[in-house]
């Protein structure tokens, strides 16, 4: 299988926060991967912006120092990197003052596509935004990529919306999941909506629940002081776990259209419950030998902020009212693992007894590591003995199944960014799918300040504290395994 490279037209990516971890660990050596892929065009640029003076050679030593740190040594080459470099400009900006925004203006051409991404705090959003238009940088078909997170509750959300619409409008807005850049969750769709095998089933009458799960074995040091003011639910439940979850549940829009498909998503999160306290299980790792514990890694040894969460959630549409969706994400576990399950319901009367091995079937997509697709189906175990039966994969994975074109996966931001350049808003978050997403999640987050919740503790490299085992035993489920 041949992949496809299409190159986009022409472009000024602004980059502001150019000289943060973001830019050095993701943005800047995402953009190069594509530009060795040949979409970045000769005559597209990267203007890094940030505080620092910095001259443009300065900023191409940094830019190759991240690529360095940051992109696997086969792809790269000092001539490949120069002319990427040569491609690179910088321009000492700050938000809040008025140096720097003239030679910008300069810089940035107005008959190519324009970007501006902010990969720095979201509190100078509203200054950028406001610079932009001021100084008449920004015009009405400029894009604008913003980075999470999208305000800490409803309020502040609406905040950030208001800033950027006095100099953006909406069509305009890329706010970045990097989940919904993933290959899988795309495939999500495709698997759901290309095919006819799945849609007839995939309600409540055939599906048993679906559990959603973000583990990842680090914790959270180095970054503790801003992950404590935030905790599991408003890091990674408010939006990763909440997209996938509403590309799991939706409707089939009409169109494969951006506004179609978020207008789908937008009716599932209206649509889900309330979440009561008995269905929510907060915890925070412990130390071991190694490594300290979450309080430790946050230097507040009074922190009750989680580094997991389990919850189980319900929608209340035709579709799904009876399938608890279970989510559950955290820090320090057993081992990195994403994915999406749709555990199917048992026949409605066996022929086999259940010593025989049937399992009901479940559909997993991966999202990390190996990402593909697993469909479990139940066969006869092979050989004589009788009916003894077995549930094997049939397996999806895409490096296996595709090739070299599968084994070769962008990485979301690599997609992300192209799809701006694009002008596609289809895999972004629009303005009323993050408050409405917002307005479910405050009122469960303020429920634990109210009462001030304390998180259950969990051993470093487990699945996360008991409870959250015993919010799926009391339906009589269990959580999937975290090992291989
Ligand atoms: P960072 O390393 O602290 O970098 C911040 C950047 O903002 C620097 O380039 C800094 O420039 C610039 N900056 C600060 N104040 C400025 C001002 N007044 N005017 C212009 N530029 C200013 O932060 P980061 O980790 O890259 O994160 C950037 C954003 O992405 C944050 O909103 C963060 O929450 C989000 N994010 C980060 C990650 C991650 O893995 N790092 C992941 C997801 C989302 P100078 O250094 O030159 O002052």
């Amino acid at each position: 299988m041949v992949s496809r490279t299409i190159p986009v037209d022409p472009f000024d990516l602004v980059l502001f926060g150019a000289t943060g971890d973001l830019a050095a660990r993701k943005i800047i050596p995402s953009l190069y991967r594509r530009f060795l892929a040949g979409q970045m065009p000769a005559e597209a640029r990267l203007i890094g912006a940030a505080r620092s003076e910095l001259s443009d050679d300065e900023f191409r030593k940094l830019v190759r120092d991240a690529l360095n740190a940051f992109v696997s040594e086969g792809k790269r080459d000092a001539e490949t990197i120069d002319r990427f470099c040569g491609q690179c400009s910088y321009v000492a900006v700050d938000a809040k003052g008025d140096g720097g925004w003239d030679r910008l203006k300069e810089l940035v051409r107005d008959d190519v596509v324009k970007a501006f991404y902010f990969s720095v705090a979201p509190s100078l959003f509203g200054s950028l935004a406001e610079k932009l238009r001021a100084h008449g940088i920004a015009c009405d078909d400029s894009r604008l990529v913003v980075e999470k997170p999208f305000g800490v509750d409803l309020e502040t959300a609406r905040k950030l919306n208001h800033d950027l619409e006095c100099a953006f409008e909406e069509h305009q807005i890329y706010r970045i999941d990097h989940f919904l850049g993933k290959e899988t969750v795309q495939n999500l769709m495709a698997v759901r909506f290309a095919n006819v095998l799945f849609e007839p089933l995939w309600n409540e009458r055939y599906i048993d629940h679906v559990q959603i799960t973000v583990a990842e074995p680090m914790g959270v040091a180095g970054r503790g002081s801003y992950y404590d003011t935030s905790g599991a639910m408003r890091d990674m439940v408010q939006n990763h776990l909440m997209q996938l979850l509403c590309l799991t549940a939706m409707e089939p829009p009409a169109h494969f259209d951006p506004d179609r498909l978020r207008d789908e998503k937008l009716k599932v999160i209206r649509a889900l419950d309330p979440v009561s306290a008995k269905d929510v299980v907060r915890g925070q790792y412990k130390a071991n030998g190694e490594n300290p514990s979450y309080p430790e890694d946050a230097e507040n040894a009074d922190s009750t902020t989680e580094s997991f969460v389990a919850l189980k959630v319900g929608i209340s549409n035709w579709r799904w009212k009876h399938t608890p969706f279970y989510l559950r994400t955290g820090k320090r576990m057993s081992r990195q693992l994403s994915e999406i399950a749709v555990v199917f319901k048992h026949t409605p009367h066996s022929i086999f007894d259940r010593e025989e091995g049937q399992e009901p079937n479940s559909l997993v997509i991966r999202l990390q590591p190996d990402e593909g697709i697993d469909l479990a189906v139940t066969i006869k175990e092979p050989g004589p003995g009788g009916m003894r039966l077995t549930t094997v994969p049939l397996d999806m994975t895409f490096a296996d199944a595709l090739g070299p074109t599968g084994s070769d996966i962008p990485d979301a931001y690599e997609r992300l960014i192209m799809d701006v350049i694009r002008g596609n808003q289809t895999l972004f978050m629009r303005g009323d799918e993050v408050e409405a997403a917002w307005a479910w999640t405050d009122p469960i987050i303020e429920r634990w300040e109210e009462k001030g919740d304390k998180p259950f503790q969990y051993a470093q490299g487990s699945t996360g504290p008991d409870e959250a085992m015993k919010l799926m035993h009391r339906d009589g489920r269990s959580w999937r395994s975290l090992e291989d």
